[in-house]
């Protein structure tokens, strides 16, 4: 009898053991797919199109390097208020750089005062630099635009801008790095 009891614990402590184990195990699964969550930070869908990023930073990464508000345009999509922005009013000659990776992106040649709060350019410097995907966050179709460097969230442009394009695109502040022209 005292055998069966002896394999009985013998048995019992192999079962906790490999239980442990086992949850340790479902442990690590679970970090890395955290990782793998991060890693969508390197790619924007586009419909069926996947568009890998240049800048290969990670969530971390980027919480380190911007500002939370930043970080909250950029990174989550976010929008600041209107006429809260450090670039709606400047009409300074110029450049404007992305505030995530430096890529420029529109030129104050192109800027104009749509009345709306945000800095507002009729059109990018570059098409290929940017990315305009469909959004439909807010329950309507809008265009968001994106820097197809890094992936940040810039703001949306709309088919009701002056000529020669007839787009607004409207692009939060945190989101740009303005540099004076001369500089
Ligand atoms: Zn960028």
């Amino acid at each position: 009898m005292k055998v069966y009891l002896f394999l009985f614990l013998i048995i019992s402590g192999v079962l906790l053991v490999f239980n442990k184990s086992f949850f340790s195990l479902k442990n690590k699964y679970a970090i890395t797919d955290s990782l793998k969550e991060t890693k969508k930070n390197r790619a924007v869908i586009k419909g069926k199109e996947v568009i890998k990023l240049k800048e290969e930073k990670n969530d971390n990464e980027w919480r380190k390097i911007l500002t939370p508000d930043q970080y909250k345009v950029l990174r989550e999509k976010g929008t600041e208020r209107p006429f809260s922005g450090e670039y709606w009013d400047n009409f300074e000659n110029g450049i404007y750089k992305c505030a995530g990776c430096g890529e420029i992106l529109f030129n104050s040649n192109t800027k104009f005062d749509a009345g709306c709060g945000w800095p507002s350019f009729y059109e990018a410097v570059d098409k290929s630099k940017i990315i305009e995907n469909d959004d439909y966050s807010l329950g309507i179709q809008r265009v968001e635009v994106i820097c197809k460097k890094c992936g940040g969230h810039l703001g949306h442009v709309f088919p009701d801008g002056p000529k020669p394009t007839g787009m607004r695109y409207c692009i939060n502040s945190l989101s740009l790095k303005f540099e004076r022209k001369g500089k």
